[in-house]
C-alpha cells in the first residue's frame, strides 16, 4: 500500500505540497481549520468584485517555483505580465518612471546621468555575483558609501519587493541574492489571471483528482508522539494517523500543537519573531478612471496602488475597476495602532491619482493589519528550517520557512523542497 501523508493547513504551501504528493501516488489527507481553502491567498467576492489578498504578483516569474508546480502537475496559470511602461514613482512634487527597463532607466528623473550609468553597473555586478553583500552587514549600512541617489533607489525597490517599511534592515547577502534572481528574470513581475483563487482551485482539483481528501473546518490542536516520531494528530473530534506529516501552519500554531511534547522549544524562537504587516485598502469602482499608471508608488507616504483589474479582468463586473492600495507599517506604527492614519494617507493618494473615485465606489475591503509574511526577513530574524533532526517524520512549509525569494515564493519553494525530500527518502520507521 502507498505511504500516507497528512498535511495540516490549506494555504498555498499546504495545497501545493498535498497536490504534488497525491500526483506522485501518495495517499494524502489535507486538513484546514477554516471553511475555505487558501489561507492568506483568499479571494473574497463582494458586490460583483473579487477582492484578493495582495496583488498576487509573482516576482521573478521565470525562476519561480510556481512554474515547477505548473509544469509537473499540469496546473493552469494564466500569467499576466506586468507593464513596465505603466509603473511610476510619485516623488511628491513630480511623478517619474520606475527604472524597470533600460529605456525607463534612461527616462527616469530619480537618478542623474552619472548615477544612471552607475546603477546599470550595479545591476551587472549583482547579476554576475561581483556584488554579494557581507554576512554581518545590513543593506542600509552596506550601501552607506554609495551616492545618495543609488542608495535611495535600492532601498525604494526593496521596500516594494519586500513589502517593507524598513528595507535598510534587510541582511545584505539576502538582498543581493534576491535581486540577482529578479534581475535575471525576463519577466520580473507577473500577475495571475483569475487571482489566487485560480491557483487554490487548481491545486485542490489536482489533489482530489488523484485520490486526495480535503477536510475543512478541522483545527488541529495537538500531536501525539512516540519517541521522535509524530504518530497522530488531534482535530475537533477525529484523530488522524499517517506515516509522515507536513505542517503548513505558522509557528504560533506549532508551539501550541507540540505543547505536551519535549519538542515545543523548537518552535518558540520562530514564534517570537516579528511578522511583516501592512494596511490593505482595496476599492471596487463601477467605471474605470483613466490613468497612465497601473502601478504607482508614493514614496513619502510609502503607499503603492496597483490597478489589479488592468491585469485581471475577472475581478470586476463589466466596465468596473479594482484598485488595491497597500501601505507598509513599521514596528512603532504597529505598536501605536496607526492603522487609521494610514487609511487617510491611502485615501489622499487615491484622491491624487484617481480623482472622482469616491463617487464611483461600489465596494471596498479594508484590513488594518494584514500579515504579508509570518517572519519578516530583517536583522537577526531567521526563517524556520523545513525539518528538524530531532523530529523524524515531520516536515514544515510556509512563508515562515527557509526557501527561495520572499512572500508566496517562500511558501511554494519550501513546499517543493519538503515534497522533494519525502520523494527522495523512503520513510525509516
Ligand atoms: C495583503 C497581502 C498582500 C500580499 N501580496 C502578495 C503578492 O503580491 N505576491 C506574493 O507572492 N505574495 C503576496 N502575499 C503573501 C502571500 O499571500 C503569502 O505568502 C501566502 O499566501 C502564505 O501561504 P502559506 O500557505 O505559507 O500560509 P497561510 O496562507 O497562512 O496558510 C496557513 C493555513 O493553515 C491554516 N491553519 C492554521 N492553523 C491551523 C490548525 N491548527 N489546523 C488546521 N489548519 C490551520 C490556516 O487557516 C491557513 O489556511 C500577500 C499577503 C498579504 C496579506
Amino acid at each position: 500500500m502507498s505511504e500516507k501523508v497528512v498535511v495540516v493547513g490549506g494555504g498555498l504551501a499546504g495545497l501545493s505540497s498535498a497536490a504534488r504528493l497525491a500526483k506522485k501516488g501518495y495517499q494524502v489527507q489535507l486538513l484546514e481549520k477554516t471553511p475555505k481553502l487558501g489561507g492568506r491567498a483568499i479571494t473574497i467576492p463582494l458586490k460583483g468584485f473579487n477582492f484578493n489578498f495582495g496583488a498576487h504578483a509573482i516576482y521573478g516569474r521565470d525562476q519561480s517555483v510556481l512554474r515547477k508546480f505548473e509544469s509537473e502537475l499540469g496546473l493552469k496559470v494564466d500569467w499576466k505580465h506586468f507593464s513596465p511602461k505603466k509603473a511610476f514613482y510619485d516623488m511628491g512634487s513630480f511623478t517619474t518612471p520606475m527604472p524597470s527597463t533600460l529605456e525607463r532607466l534612461y527616462r527616469t528623473k530619480i537618478l542623474d546621468a552619472e548615477n544612471k550609468v552607475r546603477f546599470a553597473y550595479e545591476i551587472i555586478k549583482t547579476l554576475t555575483s561581483l556584488e554579494r553583500g557581507q554576512e554581518d552587514i545590513l543593506i542600509g549600512d552596506y550601501l552607506q558609501d554609495e551616492p545618495e541617489q543609488i542608495r535611495d533607489l535600492f532601498l525604494t525597490l526593496a521596500s516594494s519587493n519586500f513589502f517593507s517599511n524598513e528595507p535598510e534592515k534587510i541582511p545584505s547577502p539576502l538582498f543581493f541574492r534576491y535581486y540577482k534572481r529578479l534581475f535575471a528574470a525576463q519577466n520580473p513581475v507577473a500577475y495571475i489571471g483569475g487571482g489566487w483563487q485560480s491557483i487554490v482551485d487548481g491545486l485542490a482539483k489536482i489533489l482530489e483528482d488523484h485520490g486526495g481528501e480535503i477536510v475543512n473546518k478541522e483545527k488541529i490542536s495537538k500531536v501525539e508522539m512516540d519517541g521522535r516520531r509524530v504518530t497522530a494528530i488531534h482535530g475537533k473530534e477525529s484523530v488522524y494517523t499517517a506515516d509522515r506529516f507536513i505542517f503548513c501552519v505558522p509557528p504560533k500554531e506549532l508551539v501550541s500543537m507540540f505543547e505536551e511534547t519535549p519538542y515545543q522549544h523548537l518552535f518558540e524562537e520562530y514564534n517570537r519573531y516579528r511578522s511583516n504587516q501592512v494596511v490593505v485598502y482595496d476599492i471596487g469602482l463601477k467605471e474605470r478612471i483613466t490613468s497612465p499608471y497601473t502601478y504607482i508608488y508614493h514614496k513619502e507616504e510609502r503607499v503603492f496602488i496597483t490597478d489589479i483589474s488592468h491585469y485581471d479582468q475577472t475581478c470586476t463586473p463589466e466596465g468596473g475597476q479594482l484598485l488595491q492600495a497597500i501601505s507598509y507599517m513599521n514596528p512603532e506604527e504597529m505598536e501605536q495602532d496607526k492603522g487609521k492614519e494610514k487609511i487617510s494617507s491611502i485615501e489622499s493618494v487615491y484622491d491624487k491619482h484617481y480623482p472622482g473615485w469616491r463617487d464611483l465606489l461600489v465596494a471596498k475591503r479594508l484590513s488594518k493589519r494584514a500579515t504579508v509574511q509570518e517572519i519578516k526577513c530583517v536583522e537577526d530574524q531567521r526563517l524556520m528550517p523545513i525539518q528538524f533532526y530531532s523530529l523524524n517524520n515531520s516536515y514544515f512549509a510556509g512563508d515562515w520557512c527557509q526557501g527561495e525569494g520572499q512572500l508566496s515564493e517562500l511558501s511554494f519553494s519550501s513546499a517543493y523542497e519538503v515534497t522533494q525530500r519525502i520523494l527522495a527518502h523512503p520513510d525509516r520507521k
